[in-house]
């Protein structure tokens, strides 16, 4: 189970906490935990929160999922941000023999044809290799924001993870979209170039498209499927079910 605060103790959930600064929420949050860690998709809320953790709370491990499928613009900025903070960002990426069998049993763009493929897919190159990242971890870190889509407008500072036997915390929950590029100005953070090209959330080269005007930010993720609440699996709450894991 988690170490550091209990839940309902947690410093997340104190009344001060929203009234808190980015580096002061952080630096809260780290404390006492033996094994923290962030996980970042290099969009531009990961790196507000890697240039704050680098000032905040250094102990905390920095990892991302290198899923086979990224953008090249998004590796690059992998690189850049370790030489900008100064920093290793650790990788986790898929398992090869679990690849494999997932392209020979689906193709290897697969998850055009059915949501199954599609969280198949998902789950070899992501929600396995979050998995290792968060082995052993007691907290657990996200860039999710109550703005970014209709299905994250509920999105705490604090739950409990049970599936994963640890507390995660979104400390950026209540920044909106203009709170995010205030931060990234003033502190001259990398950010993906894809964004001033209409992508505001970046994911997998395949199923990421540039919106239009008027819709969610989240809208040009797997935009072939209808569900509106489409997720890859890692941000799903306990009280909904998980995507199948990849066939075997
Ligand atoms: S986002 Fe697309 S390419 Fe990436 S893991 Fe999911 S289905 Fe596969």
């Amino acid at each position: 189970m988690p170490t550091g605060p209990a839940i309902d103790t947690d410093p997340a959930l104190s009344a001060e906490y929203a009234d808190m600064p980015l580096v002061e929420r952080l630096g809260l949050l780290a404390s006492g935990r033996k094994n923290a860690v962030f996980t970042t998709s290099l969009g531009i809320e990961d790196q507000v929160l890697t240039a704050a953790l680098s000032i905040a709370a250094p102990s905390v491990r920095i990892v991302t999922l290198e899923t086979g499928r990224l953008f090249p613009e998004t590796l690059s900025l992998i690189a850049d941000t370790e030489k900008r903070f100064g920093i290793a960002i650790e990788r986790f990426r898929p398992d090869p023999d679990r690849l494999a069998a997932f392209v020979e049993r689906y193709g290897l763009n697969g998850f055009y044809e059915s949501v199954e493929a599609r969280h198949a897919c998902c789950a070899v190159r992501k929600l396995e290799p979050l998995a290792l990242a968060l082995e052993g971890a007691d907290l657990w870190i996200t860039g999710l924001r109550r703005g970014q889509s209709g299905a994250r407008a509920g999105v705490p500072f604090a739950e409990v993870d049970g599936a994963r036997a640890l507390v995660k915390a979104n400390p950026l929950a209540d920044w909106t979209a203009d709170d995010i590029e205030a931060f990234v100005a003033a502190n001259d953070v990398p950010i993906n170039p894809l964004h001033a090209r209409g992508y505001p959330s970046i994911g997998c080269e395949p199923c990421t498209r540039a919106i239009k005007p008027g819709e969610d930010e989240r809208a040009g993720r797997w935009w072939w499927e209808r569900d509106e609440k489409r997720e890859c699996g890692l941000h799903v709450a306990d009280r909904e079910p998980r995507p199948a894991m990849a066939a075997q």
